[in-house]
């Protein structure tokens, strides 16, 4: 095994029994674990409420490492780092011993004081897990100190302001590292790389070249057993708000003048800042709202899920048409829509480019096709040119050809998880990937008025697309009334990956 410059570390993960520690945390740091990514010098502290012994524990997490990755080469070593603390995390007095147990294997595993907190609990805990560790000293050791969120960071800016404000008392920004796991996504990294390290792109990336952009999070899961928090959240909210700005900030983003942290992030904040609002009026020009029904092959509606009011006025599908207010992206749309229950897995992003100024090539029954660019996001991971070339034969006619780039098959396995990037990026004290809290403020304050609005307008057309389908009709128009469509997803497919 490799050894790594990682520094070690401490990390307490809250919530240690549930979902996401299952399916994402632990096989992520497993994989760091064998690929050496990690200090050898390391140990974890699950900390939740099951009363389960520390053998339980590392069983779990084995298990899940099994479940996941469907090998246990070096997973007895990997355990033995694991530890577990049965604590209600809105009880003062666990603090203590969880204190306690920290200290000891701080001097057990040589970690210096270094502490990776990692909340993978529900949100309304963030504020007194927060409290407590600074007010019972868990964060006055010498080393570093971060502190790992989740989202939902808030349902709108009022409780948003409120948590960071709460949070704020024991971390300071730089010390707070907010999950948006897209940022974590290969392909979505690499957007800044096409954009800034070809000279093919960079200089046609402006209103002079490129008609439209088009955002598309499309899953063909619906709520599946999360109604209840999805009652409360809707599409808008839950990938609209965080996942969906995060890739628009990097698009349009002005080149940063060096790579670090302060100037990537400095220049994606100044995306959102000049996203230009919506008036109230305004917000039915721009987005349209969708909730998925039943369909003929049996598949349940939304409002027959689980924890789901049946007269439901949640979105479960939004298109929109976002624009950019700055010297670049003058009068350029970037539509972008996300939903459920679709028709298709898929994450992509269309940069559609400006027809020639004159077409040699014209012909009535087939007129050209515009040059596409394709980020396949996931879940192939690539990219398309989509360019004319001339159809083999005596005439000189046209053909649509793809030039294809597919990261999958060059890597010739899975790209890193995620979360395995996301998690490594905390341990080296890279923020780049995680949101700041001025991207958080930004977003909330655009995406509240459009929920305000749909909040008071109750749509009566819901539900208004059936489930496995291509979302409402809604959105088709919103796109035909600028003289665009949107590009037919499985058109776009990466070949041969
Ligand atoms: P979960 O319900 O599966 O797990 C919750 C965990 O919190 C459990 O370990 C439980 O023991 C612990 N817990 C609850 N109340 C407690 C208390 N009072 N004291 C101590 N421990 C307590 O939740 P999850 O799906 O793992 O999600 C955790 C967080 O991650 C949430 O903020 C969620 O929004 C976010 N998230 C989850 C996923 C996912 O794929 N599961 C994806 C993105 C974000």
């Amino acid at each position: 095994m490799k050894q790594t410059d990682t520094p070690s570390t401490l990390l307490m993960i809250f919530g240690a029994t549930g979902d996401l520690a299952k399916r994402k945390l632990y096989p992520s740091l497993f994989h760091l674990f064998n690929k050496g990514k990690i200090s050898k010098d390391f140990a974890v502290i699950g900390v939740a409420r099951r009363e389960w012994t520390e053998e339980q524990f590392k069983k779990h997490v084995e298990d899940s490492v099994l479940t996941s990755i469907g090998t246990k080469e070096n997973i007895d070593e990997f355990i033995s780092h694991f530890y577990y603390q049965s604590h209600d995390v809105s009880d003062s007095e666990s603090y203590i011993t969880l204190k306690n147990l920290a200290d000891s294997l701080d001097n057990k595993y040589n970690l210096h004081g270094n502490r990776i907190f990692y909340l993978a609990m529900a949100p309304e805990f963030f504020g007194t897990i927060t409290d407590h560790l600074k007010s019972d000293g868990l964060t006055d050791t010498q080393g570093f100190h971060r502190l790992v969120i989740e989202k939902p960071f808030g349902h709108d800016l009022p409780s948003a302001e409120q948590l960071n404000n709460q949070i704020r008392e024991s971390f300071t920004e730089d010390q707070i590292y907010r999950i948006d796991h897209y940022l974590g996504k290969e392909m979505v990294q690499n957007i800044e790389v096409i954009r800034f390290a070809n000279a093919l792109f960079e200089p046609l990336w402006n209103s002079r070249y490129i008609s439209n952009i088009q955002v598309t999070s499309s899953e063909e899961l619906g709520v599946e057993e999360r109604g209840r928090y999805y009652e409360k959240s809707g599409a808008l909210r839950d990938m609209v708000q965080n996942h969906m700005l995060q890739m628009v900030a990097l698009l349009a983003m002005e080149p940063p003048i060096k790579l670090t942290t302060e100037e990537i992030r400095g220049e994606k904040v100044k995306v959102l800042r000049a996203l230009r609002p919506l008036k109230d009026d305004e917000v039915k020009d721009y987005f349209v709202r969708g909730q998925y029904g039943p369909n003929e092959t049996g598949g349940r509606g939304y409002r027959q899920e689980p924890n789901v009011d049946p007269n439901s006025n949640t979105e479960t599908y939004v298109a929109g048409k976002l624009m950019i207010d700055n010297f670049r992206w003058a009068g350029v749309p970037i539509y972008i829509r996300t939903g459920k229950r679709m028709e298709t897995k898929s994450t992509k992003i269309v940069i559609q480019f400006k027809d020639i100024p004159m077409n040699l090539y014209y012909n009535r029954d087939k007129p050209l096709a515009p040059n596409l660019l394709v980020i396949h996001i996931q879940p192939d991971e690539g990219i398309t040119l989509h360019l004319n070339a001339k159809k083999s034969g005596q005439n000189v006619e046209t053909t649509p050809v793809k030039l294809n780039f597919s990261n999958n098959s060059v890597d010739g396995m899975n790209t890193p998880e995620a979360y395995e990037k996301l998690l490594h990026d905390c341990m080296r004290g890279d923020a780049t990937n995680f949101t700041h809290w001025d991207d958080v403020k930004l977003s909330w304050a655009y995406v509240d008025k459009i929920s305000e609005v749909w909040e008071t307008t109750k749509e009566t057309e819901f539900p208004n697309y059936c489930a496995g389908t291509a979302g409402p009709k809604a959105a088709d128009e919103l796109l035909e009334k600028d003289g665009f469509y949107w590009w037919p997803i499985d058109n776009l497919d990466v070949d041969n990956c």
